[in-house]
């Protein structure tokens, strides 16, 4: 995996362990000579994380909407800040440089961005790695409701388990260079169910 795309939350959350945990992932990826990709913002965990990279001579490219970066919260060290102009723009640009993909904690914008390349995986747009680093249990209740979606017949099981988890950043990363994408057509499977 040459460039990892990353996801996580503009607010530093309550948790020390999160910013740890970004910190920790940046060097991380660093180490293992993957380049980070990212929203390109300064702030939360966003800007710690970038800035972690940076910190340990590694190499980022982030990717911005105008607006956003208008209101002075790109981060001011990036030699590579891609300004785009939408939010949808952001999230094609940073998915088409990417080999892989990581949520870290966040918020509604994070989640948004994760579920969405989940989606293009479950329906082979890309068969990239998606990974969620579960720092102190935060995304517990969203793998629980992954598996509610199962159990309710709304996601096959293949999908739910190509999500990788783990709460250590090298034993992901390991976990996602290991990784092969589902065999599975979710459109075929969904026509099949709408057909018994
Ligand atoms: P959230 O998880 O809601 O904090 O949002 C994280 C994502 O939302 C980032 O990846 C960005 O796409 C976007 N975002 C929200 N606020 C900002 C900000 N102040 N600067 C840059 N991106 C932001």
């Amino acid at each position: 995996m040459k460039r990892i795309c990353i996801f996580c939350g503009s607010s530093p959350g309550t948790r020390p362990a999160y910013a740890k945990a970004a910190m920790e992932l940046g060097r991380t990826l660093v180490e293992t000579g993957i380049d980070l990709v990212y929203g390109g913002a300064g702030v939360g965990l966003m800007g710690i994380l970038a800035r972690s990279v940076l910190d340990a001579g590694g190499r980022v490219t982030g990717v911005i909407p105008r607006l956003l970066a208008e209101k002075e919260v790109a981060c001011t060290r990036l030699e590579d800040l891609r300004i785009v102009e939408s939010m949808h723009e952001r999230k094609a640009l940073m998915a088409e440089l990417s080999n892989g993909f990581i949520a870290l904690p966040g918020g509604i914008g994070t989640i948004e961005e994760f579920v969405e390349v989940l989606t293009w995986l479950q329906l082979g747009i890309h068969g990239k790695p998606c990974g969620i680093l579960n720092v102190d249990g935060y995304y517990d209740r969203l793998l629980g409701f992954f598996d509610h979606m199962v159990e309710e017949g709304f996601i096959r099981s293949e999908n739910r388990d190509a999500i990788l988890v783990d709460a250590d950043p090298a034993l992901l990363l390991m976990k996602m260079s290991l990784y092969s994408p589902p065999k599975v057509d979710k459109a075929a499977w969904a026509l099949e169910l709408s057909n018994a």
